[in-house]
């Protein structure tokens, strides 16, 4: 009886209401996932919504029902002359403004009142931690970082693959330059848009599109590195642009109620090889020769799936050699810095790969490699990355060279890999 009082009290205090007016910052429920691991409706502040109904802010823009078409044999993209023109080909239809329900209770707080609602705040709230992890840690200036898209439950069909639409994926799409939460289907856990860390491996991959591929939708490097035979330097551009993001959705992490989050996409199904990419795994996350082999001499159709190998192996490097938070922090500043670089001595990935577009052997992974180390200015810092790199991801004779590359006197971790 008391219990059923109390419900009833409660009740009566809430205001339903569809439309409330936006302040910023806005104090909503979000799920959020605590540190006991559950997710749970937690009250969060966002601080860049303007239209806290459509789900609009400096961050994303949601937008719901619009249907994408990737179809090699598709007329209206064949036709398509320029990037714009494809990008539009693509976008069959463009959808709309989401309509988003809360109840306010006493507090002001706002709660969403259907499950639609829950998913689409949650969403803007991950995506907002990863915009600001990236304008505030990792010193990306917001100009570079303007709202995207990102298409809420659209159908999004990748017609030589499948005529079904694709299920149980949030994903960053270069060809549309938006971002995109799928519907889900089989997903047992819980909806990929509400793992931030998922959202934030996939806010990274925007982040290395606007860089190192000037925010292309059809990169001119991708673009000319896909004929051929042997492809090392798509095999490595998309090996570093997955594992970084591994490495920057594991540093996020951190600063999280639920804690530093290894085991960054545990749940995810954007890998076609089902793993577990968990970095903190100190003896299997190891190159091995044959993985070696794959990533210098073989065609991306043929390599496609293991970038998330060479990834793990290259984010599992850096998590190895941070010690502290300010390390973290530190080596996040250092690989977004080293997307782009005109400095002749230390180019970032977007020059080396400029360089490259006519000769796959001058952008190899262990160029990329050093980069990364070229960037660390922390002597001690450095040190530990190459022998981490040394250890687990390359032979150190394609570790070191010029003053800025790893020292010769780089020395491997013993008992770790072998
Ligand atoms: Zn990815």
């Amino acid at each position: 009886m008391v219990r059923k009082l109390t419900a009833a009290a409660a009740v009566a205090t809430l205001v339903v209401s569809c439309a409330p007016p936006t302040q910023k910052p806005t104090k909503v429920r979000a799920l959020v996932l605590s540190s006991n691991g559950e997710y749970v409706p937690t009250e969060v502040s966002l601080q860049t919504v303007t239209d806290i109904v459509t789900l609009e802010g400096d961050v994303v823009k949601m937008q719901g029902g619009a249907r994408i078409l990737l179809d090699s044999n598709d007329p209206e993209a064949r036709a398509a002359q320029t990037e714009e023109a494809f990008t539009r080909a693509l976008l069959k239809d463009a959808g709309r403004e989401v309509t988003a329900s809360y109840i306010t209770d006493e507090q002001g707080v706002l709660w969403p009142a259907d499950f639609h609602t829950w998913n689409l705040v949650t969403t803007y709230y991950n995506f907002e931690r990863a915009w600001d992890y990236f304008t505030t840690t990792v010193n990306v200036s917001k100009s570079e970082l303007p709202q995207m898209t990102a298409y809420y439950f659209p159908e999004f069909t990748l017609k030589d693959a499948s005529d079904k639409p694709q299920r149980d994926n949030a994903l960053f799409f270069a060809p549309v330059q938006a971002f995109m939460v799928l519907p889900f289907e089989s997903i047992q856990k819980a909806p990929l848009a509400i793992n931030a860390s998922v959202l934030t491996h996939e806010y990274s991959h925007l982040v290395f599109n606007r860089r190192v591929y000037g925010g292309r939708s059809i990169p001119v490097a991708i673009n000319a590195w896909t004929a051929g035979g042997a492809t090392p330097a798509l095999n490595a551009i998309k090996s570093l642009d997955e594992g970084l993001a591994d490495f920057h959705a594991y540093v996020a992490s951190c600063k999280s109620t639920f804690g530093c989050n290894t085991r960054v996409l545990a749940t995810s199904f954007e890998s076609s090889v089902e793993q577990d990419r968990d970095l903190s795994n100190a003896t299997k996350n190891c190159m091995t020769d044959t993985l070696l082999e794959q990533l210098y001499n073989t065609n991306f159709n043929a390599f496609s799936g293991r970038e998330y190998q060479v990834g793990t192996i290259l984010a599992s490097s850096l998590y190895f050699a941070a010690q502290s938070e300010g390390d973290r922090q530190e080596l996040a500043r250092s690989v977004a810095a080293a997307y782009s670089d005109t400095t002749p001595s230390k180019y970032g990935f977007n020059q080396l790969a400029q360089a490259a577009l006519e000769d796959q052997s001058k952008f190899t992974f262990d160029v990329g490699a050093r980069s990364i180390v070229r960037h660390i200015t922390n002597v001690n810092l450095k040190q530990r990355v190459c022998s981490q790199f040394a250890t687990r991801l390359l032979p150190i004779e394609l570790l070191t060279g010029t003053v800025d590359d790893c020292p010769a006197s780089t020395t491997t971790v013993t008992g770790v890999c072998p």
